[in-house]
């Protein structure tokens, strides 16, 4: 019978039965077609029509999230993560010759992608389909032993992923817990060899300090406070549009989602206005208000309708405006695509990762003054760049980091399965997706071979003559 909360003799059974002798030389040793089976096991599973509507179901009542949205934000990223894994694996599995030093002459080198071994798998409840079965998939591409711990919070979700898992695979290769802090807490006391997590920077730092024990490799894929820049020069009507999509995408709720918006102080009343129009257009055009759209998603639970609805109040009591919405109903977790303006940087909504559909604004004068403004907050893991002008691009590109930068668009830096995807330091560490995500599951041993030649010359008795020229070819 399925559970939501695992017991520790569960886990612990589970975690056993992974570990057995050369179970993990099983999987490593896998050829490129059989991880690939495996993964196409996944790509039909969710093409399976009635897969499909039980997934719809749970994502509906977990997060209300439309069949569209599941379509586009969840089931399509991974069939496409599948599709480039199955015309690059057996190209990513092979040996990478490498060049050598002339002082290397006779010794030929290659870099032999291994799998790391027994992975942990964290994920949040954001997107908790995708953000389990994409790592997934590249973790198996590589040939590890898995083991998932889906997000508690998004709970028909994650039991739609325990009956997937079951239905596929044999727990010993890709296993799956439910649970909560505790049983959490007692996975990370155990040995893996790479953890991925997703999740918010506060937990990253628990995961990277349990990791340490065991001096652990991790992936942090987290979260915070992504910039939108939007420059004299932008089109407002349509990068308004654009950037209400996507600050409602998922209710908000999105790592990548633009956090707040620096604004060109001649552009601001414009763009207030267009955001207006746009959600207007996109929910409420049958004016039987936002609330009733079926395409407006909802705050996942009530912990973070509270966190939100705090974030506004604390706004407007240290004198922020609410320009648009602010509109809040607590038994049914809305809260309405909300503009704030009139803000204090030291307000905890410039502080705090919003993830929900508000949006701060502020004006700047000149672009000069952006990257001083942005360097307040910690490296974001997205920063958007609204713009016709390439200077300002340039400019942007130049004095700002970020883990990844769309210019006129939105939310578009994971689904790239050629770009890395993953943030700087606060906002994560390593990267995932495509090539960059099987390298981050593998060990990328070294291997040498001398197949002529002997180093003679390094050897006692030295004659300085010899050794002196080996340290000229060196810098050759
Ligand atoms: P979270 O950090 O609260 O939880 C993530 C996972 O960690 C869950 O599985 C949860 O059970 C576990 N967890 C929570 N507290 C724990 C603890 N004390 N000890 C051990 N494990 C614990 O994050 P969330 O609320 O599920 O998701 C929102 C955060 O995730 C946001 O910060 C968002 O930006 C980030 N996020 C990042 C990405 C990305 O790809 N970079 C994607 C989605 C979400």
């Amino acid at each position: 019978m399925q559970s939501l909360h695992f017991s520790h003799e569960k886990l612990d059974e589970i975690y056993q039965s992974q570990h057995q002798t050369s179970n993990f030389q099983l999987q490593k040793n896998t050829t490129a077609s059989e991880r690939l089976q495996k993964i196409k096991k996944i790509e039909r599973y969710i093409l399976n029509p009635e897969n499909q509507l039980r997934l719809f179901s749970a994502m509906w009542s977990d997060l209300r999230k439309s069949e569209s949205e599941v379509l586009t934000t969840e089931i399509t990223p991974v069939l496409t993560a599948i599709q480039h894994v199955k015309q690059k694996l057996s190209s990513w599995m092979s040996d990478k010759s490498v060049g050598s030093p002339l002082a290397l002459s006779g010794i030929y080198s290659h870099i032999r992608y291994e799998p790391k071994g027994h992975i942990l798998i964290i994920a949040p409840w954001n997107y908790p389909f995708q953000l389990v079965v994409n790592p997934l998939i590249h973790a198996i591409a590589a040939g590890n032993v898995i083991l998932i711990k889906p997000s508690e919070i998004a709970t028909q979700t994650a039991l739609f992923l325990e009956q997937m898992m079951l239905d596929l695979f044999d727990p010993t290769e890709i296993g799956l817990i439910q649970g909560d802090i505790p049983i959490t807490t007692a996975l990370l006391e155990k040995k893996f060899n790479h953890i991925f997590f997703t999740g918010s920077p506060a937990v990253g730092k628990i995961v990277m300090k349990a990791a340490a024990n065991n001096l652990t490799s991790v992936t942090l894929e987290l979260g915070g406070k992504s910039p939108a820049i939007l420059d004299e020069t932008a089109d407002v009507s349509k990068m308004g549009k654009r950037l209400a999509w996507a600050k409602t995408v998922n209710n908000g709720q999105i790592c990548i989602a633009p956090d707040y918006l620096l604004i060109h102080r001649s552009q601001k009343e414009k763009f207030i206005q267009v955001f207006k129009d746009t959600i207007h257009s996109f929910f409420n055009s049958d004016e039987q208000g936002i609330q009733k759209s079926d395409y407006y998603g909802r705050i996942i639970d009530a912990k973070n309708f509270h966190r939100l609805s705090r974030l506004i109040s604390e706004s407007v009591s240290q004198g922020a405006k609410i320009r648009f919405g602010g509109e809040q109903d607590e038994a049914d977790k809305f809260i309405s695509p909300t503009i704030l303006d009139e803000l204090t940087w030291d307000m905890p909504i410039m502080q705090e990762e919003i993830f929900g559909p508000i949006l701060p604004i502020i004006t700047f004068d000149s672009i000069t003054e952006v990257p001083k403004l942005i360097e307040r907050l910690e490296k974001p893991l997205a920063l958007y760049i609204l713009t016709k002008s390439s200077k300002n691009k340039s400019y942007l590109l130049q004095n700002t980091t970020a883990g990844g930068t769309v210019i006129n668009e939105f939310l578009t830096t994971p689904i790239n399965p050629n770009l890395p995807f993953g943030g700087v330091n606060n906002s994560g560490i390593g990267k995932s997706n495509g090539f960059h995500g099987f390298v981050e599951f593998s060990n990328e041993r070294g291997v040498m071979h001398r197949k002529w030649m002997n180093f003679n010359i390094i050897y006692p008795p030295f004659r300085l003559k010899w050794v002196k020229m080996l340290s000229k070819i060196a810098r050759w």
